[in-house]
């Protein structure tokens, strides 16, 4: 292997099996080089890449934008830890707070740091300002959710893949059934700190909530003195042709959590977002990161703020959205049993007794299009935003053929 190539499918394939730990089962698929939506795999094969890395790259592979932001920036400075300033953090973290229209932002690096984050600010929040009883603090969660892989945020998913042999378990969570008001409402109390959600449940399917729900957790949250968390980690930043998918309902979350597409499918970028009377609680010392707000970052997240501004790509994915829903609903009754989409975001459940949603997946992948199931038998869409109309419905011309194939000869499972 020479400096700057990579090796065969085949070949890399084996030595991530052999050398990696096996907490993933990827589709055999390697990508070599990408552009846009595209992604080519080491023998010049081409994919139409309808996972963007779970919403990370919503802007495309190698955005020029983005990479020239990026490239100025690691001749610059990369690194300097928050022991000293940079010259990139200050105007990146101005720009997020004003697409925000919050006045701070806590940058870190993963979406799980961001909601780990965002769990400690309200913690300290409940008690240094709404004066909760020290220790009696309590989240309120969704089932279904996924908030990320730490031990604390695993001890409160329902998902037993996720929980099971990694406890004990951070206590203070109550998790309710996702998308019932009433069932929010009863499980609040004084020692309520903040009700933790995904306006869309995207690992479990791309659940869309009731309409008015989020209306009526923001309602109740904002009466009883309890803050609302948004995980936009993967609805956020343009996906459901909005900034923000609490914007599709016309609610303002008092913590907003980001993450995924903030770092331009370049690096790891996530923040939360919120008010000073509320991010304002953190003193000096209390959290940070070693990496988190540094200027590599910085650079690419204020690149990042700067697309979104242009309302581009939001206005893409719901005019591109509203095609693909179109589509997709074409194929209901005919391999396919339930569509829920919002944006270029879309959840298909195909019916079980064809085959599983990871052998759909396969198939489509031989047929050029990558996509990623979730749940036995639902299979996941999210393009990247920088899509052509044309690409969307080749991938939905590959899954009615696969599905066609599959009726003719269901998959053996
Ligand atoms: N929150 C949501 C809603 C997510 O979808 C994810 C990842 O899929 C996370 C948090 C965790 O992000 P990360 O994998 O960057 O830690």
């Amino acid at each position: 292997m020479t400096l700057g190539t990579g090796v065969g499918s085949d070949e890399a394939i084996a030595l991530a099996e052999e050398f990696g730990a096996h907490n993933y089962h990827p589709l055999p698929v390697v990508a070599a080089t990408a552009e846009g939506a595209w992604v080519t795999d080491p023998e010049g094969n081409r994919y139409l890449d309808c996972l963007a890395a779970y919403s990370a790259v919503n802007f495309g592979h190698g955005h020029p934008v983005l990479l020239a932001a990026a490239r100025d920036q690691l001749d610059r400075v990369t690194l300097t830890s928050r022991a000293f300033h940079n010259d990139r953090l200050g105007p990146f973290l101005e720009a997020l707070a004003k697409l925000a229209r919050k006045e701070m932002v806590l940058p870190m690096n993963t979406g799980a740091e961001a909601v780990e984050s965002g769990i400690k600010i309200a913690r300290a929040w409940g008690y240094r300002v709404k004066g909760v009883p020290d220790g009696r603090a309590k989240i309120i969660v969704a089932d279904g959710n996924f908030h990320g892989r730490t031990t604390t945020i695993v001890g409160f998913s329902s998902d037993p893949q996720a929980r099971d042999g990694f406890g004990p378990f951070t206590p203070g969570f109550v998790s309710v059934p996702y998308g019932d008001a009433a069932a929010l409402e009863a499980a609040l109390d004084d020692d309520t700190v903040a009700v933790l959600l995904e306006p869309i449940q995207g690992e479990a399917g791309v659940i869309v909530p009731p309409p008015g729900y989020l209306a009526e957790v923001r309602r109740m949250t904002a009466e009883r003195n309890i803050l609302f968390i948004a995980d936009e980690i993967q609805s956020g930043l343009g996906r459901t042709g909005a900034t923000f998918q609490c914007d599709n309902d016309d609610v303002i979350p008092d913590l907003y959590l980001l993450g995924k597409a903030l770092g331009g499918g370049i690096l790891p970028v996530s923040a939360v977002v919120g008010n000073r009377d509320v991010l304002g609680v953190l003193h000096p010392g209390e959290h940070g990161s070693t990496f988190g707000g540094n200027p590599l970052a910085a650079a690419v997240g204020l690149a990042v703020v700067d697309l979104l501004e242009t309302g581009e790509y939001q206005a893409r994915a719901r005019d591109l959205g509203e095609h693909l829903r179109e589509r997709l609903l074409a194929l209901v009754g005919h391999g396919v049993v339930a569509v829920r989409s919002v944006g270029l975001w879309a959840g298909v459940d195909i019916d079980p007794t064809l085959g599983s949603g990871r052998e759909v997946c396969e198939r489509l992948m031989a047929r050029g299009v990558l996509a990623k199931d979730t749940h036995g038998s639902t299979i996941r869409l999210a393009p990247p935003l920088v899509v052509e109309r044309a690409d969307l419905d080749l991938a939905v011309d590959a899954l009615a053929a696969v599905l066609d194939e599959l009726r003719a000869s269901p998959a053996k499972h």
